[in-house]
């Protein structure tokens, strides 16, 4: 006898069609996507093993290569956000008893902790209060020390507004066999970054910061060194989806069969990538450094000061001191609710001193600096 089962409608919202209010996102990221960016996810997905496909992502390779200034063979994007890049770049990197060595000088230095953990890393750290970066003595002294696998640092600190300088550093990596493992999230695209002059041998990206583009397909690469570490692996990547072995075979001349790739966002990050190659890395470079300077003199005249040294600061997200006896969390609120406006308040050690405050990619302009410091003037007390 067949059983008549009721269909549970409770979750059977009867909505009207989306309506998302329309913001200036100057937070940590996202930042707001190009039109021509928005315009190109539109597009009707071909499958993913079309010919025209399977060029588009040619296409992202070449200009992946391009915007990190690498000529690494395995660059490709991953789909998932940053964090997916992340682990794509532990899990293929780390062997179960690796000595990992990671520069902690904020929140995403802690998260490349646990999950190098995960790994099965031996983890050591070096630290530093929120907002500095490591120099030079302080890396060679911890890579005598520790002799690790894998030296990993955090290149645009999103959590502090910090930018960890990377010249030189491979130098010291080589002299201990190390490879150089670098989170370029909050830099790519709008921070001058160099991977082979810098000899980094890992790093990742997203694509809703510095490309302009939304959340969800993240570039990774990886040197020749760090391919050959991975292929004399004597154990499995322990991560199925993120195995570079696997998933090179579907970017590589293979084209074999992996996962369903979330073809709209590729052809968001191509044409992402497409503007940012025809505007060109120095200008872009130049633009979000020009911006930012623009903003840090706009809100000094407002009386509001920096939390990291000049020198270190980035180009792509400024962390702002909130003053004392003013509710950071209320003043956000007002922006984004009065305004439209959306900033970031502080992370861990940061948290209620701090504002982020973000000009990455298509927000890097002189219009979003003008329309954020006009919100501040009316709501700061
Ligand atoms: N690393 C850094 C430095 C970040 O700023 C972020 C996100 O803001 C991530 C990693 C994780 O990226 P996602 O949020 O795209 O997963």
């Amino acid at each position: 006898m067949t059983q008549t089962i009721s269909i549970n409608d409770s979750g059977r919202l009867q909505l009207t069609p989306l309506e998302i209010p329309s913001r200036l996102l100057l937070g940590p990221g996202p930042s707001n996507a190009h039109p021509t960016v928005l315009q190109a996810i539109n597009t009707s997905p071909v499958g993913h093993l079309d010919p025209a496909f399977l060029a588009l992502m040619d296409e992202i390779q070449s200009l992946l290569r391009y915007v990190w200034q690498t000529e690494n063979s395995l660059t490709i994007a991953v789909s998932g956000t940053g964090t997916a890049a992340m682990e794509a770049t532990i899990a293929n990197a780390v062997e179960p008893g690796d000595v990992v060595l990671i520069g902690v000088a904020g929140y995403f230095g802690n998260r490349l902790v646990d999950m190098a953990g995960r790994y099965g890393a031996d983890v050591r750290t070096i630290t530093k209060p929120w907002g500095q970066v490591f120099n030079l003595d302080e890396l060679q002294t911890a890579l005598k020390t520790y002799r690790p696998a894998i030296l990993a640092l955090v290149h645009a600190e999103t959590s502090t507004g910090a930018r960890q300088p990377l010249e030189g550093v491979t130098d010291l990596c080589r002299e201990f066999g190390t490879l150089l493992l670098v989170d370029t999230v909050t830099s790519l695209g709008g921070v001058p970054l160099f991977l082979d002059a810098w000899g980094v041998d890992l790093a990742y990206s997203c694509s809703q910061k510095g490309l302009g583009c939304p959340p969800g397909a993240s570039p990774f690469t990886m040197s020749a060194r760090a391919v050959e570490k991975l292929q004399q692996r004597q154990t499995k990547v322990a991560n199925w989806y993120l195995d570079m072995l696997l998933l090179g075979k579907y970017w590589g001349a293979e084209r074999t069969y992996h996962h369903t790739a979330p073809i709209n966002l590729y052809y968001a990050l191509r044409e992402a990538l497409r503007l940012l190659a025809e505007e060109g890395l120095a200008n872009s470079w130049q633009r979000h450094q020009k911006n930012v300077e623009y903003l840090w003199e706009g809100l000094e005249n407002l009386g509001l000061s920096m939390h990291v040294e000049q020198e270190y600061r980035l180009p792509t997200l400024t962390t702002v001191c909130i003053p004392a006896g003013v509710d950071g969390k209320a003043i956000a609120r007002q922006l984004l609710n009065e305004y439209n406006i959306e900033i970031g308040g502080g992370l861990g050690e940061l948290a209620g001193k701090v504002w982020r405050v973000g000009l990455m990619g298509f927000n890097s302009r002189k219009d979003s600096v003008d329309q954020l410091l006009a919100a501040l003037r009316q709501v700061l007390p």
